[in-house]
C-alpha cells in the first residue's frame, strides 16, 4: 500500500511527529485510529487543552490540508494545493 510521509508540527508546544499516512486517492489520506492517538498525544498530552485540531496539530504545517475525523477513529487528510 503506497503511503506518503506527513510531518505535524504543533507551535503552541512546540512538538512535531513524522507518520505515514495511507494514500486513499489523489489528494487524500488517510492516518489510522493509532496514527491520530499517537499525534494526539506526541503533539498535545494535555488532556483539556484546545490547542490543536483533530490531530492535535497547530499553525502552519509542512502540507497544507483539512481534517475529515471519521466515525472509526481514523481522520482523511485532504490535501490543499
Ligand atoms: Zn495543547
Amino acid at each position: 500500500m503506497k503511503r506518503k510521509k506527513v510531518v505535524l508540527t504543533n507551535e503552541f508546544h512546540e512538538t512535531r511527529i513524522t507518520l505515514y499516512a495511507q494514500c486513499v486517492k489523489s489528494g487524500l489520506l488517510r492516518l489510522s485510529k493509532n496514527q491520530v492517538y499517537r499525534a494526539r498525544h506526541k503533539l498535545c498530552w494535555i488532556a483539556d487543552c484546545t490547542c490543536g485540531d483533530a490531530l492535535g496539530a497547530r499553525g502552519k504545517q509542512e502540507l497544507s490540508f483539512e481534517t475529515e475525523p471519521q466515525s472509526n477513529g481514523s481522520v482523511l487528510l485532504e490535501i490543499i494545493s
